[in-house]
């Protein structure tokens, strides 16, 4: 009851905002047992006030709930401290939900922690909009592909990864060869549907073992993971072969295309990423200087170059 005339537990029982009350321990197994819940709990979770009730709040996570964000709660918990994180839980019917939890203490008149409140609101729509938005900025619209930004990341990792662990990995740089006289012969669009159909090549070939993304109007460059040159080139091979191998249909006439591309891995001297793509670009350039339809590696004097067997 409060002064007002009113019980302060109506309040409670009808806000959107979920609240549970659980026990303040024990935090580890079993957990810290749930003693109230109100109306928006049920709502959100398909749990009764009957189910929660005596049950633990873990009921609510599953694997792939955040390993880190769980390790925080925990740690706070322990020191009886507030916290505030974004979860990840999955309601009675397994529908996973986004929450943005405010975790206190309730101390009772002696001062001592006897219970916890979450108080908690369904971020779903936001939480799935930013991840949404995630993707759109670090995909390229036209082919799908990573976009530059995306793939920096990649590398940057893979190349933290190797100062760690010394596991190679490679890139290839390519290019399609006279795309100028695609867009000028057939059109923008039907330059687009070819930069397309490459993206999709270099996607179904590397998408699996690697990172594939469009890093200028018809470049791409993709990064291999645990794999040296010397293994990356039969494969480059096999995409400029492929490349070479597609058409694009238009109304004035099919078109015809192939692609150059340069390989190179990260080396023991490499201190930072854009030391390995300026080595695929300059293998890149060596394969257009060779005349083209060529794969080229990065410090490697004779380059494969076979114009005539594709
Ligand atoms: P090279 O063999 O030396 O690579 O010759 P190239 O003609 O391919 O030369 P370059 O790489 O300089 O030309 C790239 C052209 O790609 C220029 C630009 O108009 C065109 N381009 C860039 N982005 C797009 C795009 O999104 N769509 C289309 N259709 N064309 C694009
Ligand atoms: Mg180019
Ligand atoms: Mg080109």
């Amino acid at each position: 009851m409060s002064g007002f005339g009113f019980d302060f537990k109506d309040i409670i029982e009808e806000a959107g905002d979920i609240i549970v009350v659980t026990k303040a321990w024990p935090i580890s197994s079993p957990g810290p047992e749930i003693v109230y819940v109100n109306k928006a709990f049920t709502r959100l979770t398909g749990y009764s006030y009957e189910e929660a009730v005596g049950g633990d709040p873990r009921m609510l996570q599953s694997a792939d709930t955040d390993p880190e964000t769980r390790d925080k709660i925990r740690n706070a918990l322990v020191k009886q401290e507030p916290v505030r994180v974004t979860i990840k839980n999955y309601s009675k019917n397994g529908e996973g939900y986004w929450l943005d939890m405010n975790i206190l203490p309730l101390r009772g008149t002696d001062g001592k922690v006897t219970h916890f409140v979450a108080i908690e609101r369904d971020v779903t729509e936001s939480k799935e909009l930013e991840f949404k938005l995630d993707q759109l900025s670090r995909h390229d619209p036209l082919s799908g592909l990573l976009n530059r930004r995306a793939f920096d990341e990649a590398i940057e990792l893979e190349m933290s990864r190797f100062f760690k662990t010394e596991n190679v990995f490679t890139v290839l740089a390519l290019d399609i060869d006279h795309f100028k006289r695609v867009n000028d012969k057939y059109g923008h669009p039907a330059g687009d549907k070819v930069i397309q159909q490459v993206a999709k090549v270099c996607q179904s070939m590397f998408g699996k073992m690697g990172h594939v993304a469009r890093t200028g109007g018809e470049e791409f460059t993709i990064l291999i993971p645990n794999m040296d040159a010397r293994e990356a080139e039969p494969k480059a091979q096999a995409l400029r072969k492929k490349i070479a191998s597609l058409s694009v249909a238009t109304d004035i006439g099919t078109i015809k295309f192939t692609s150059s591309i340069g390989v190179s891995e990260v080396g023991l001297h490499d201190k930072i990423a854009s030391q390995i793509l300026v080595r695929a670009d300059k293998a890149l350039y060596q394969a257009k200087e060779m005349g083209r339809n060529a794969v080229c590696l990065d410090k490697v004097v004779s380059c494969d170059f076979l114009e005539s067997s594709n």
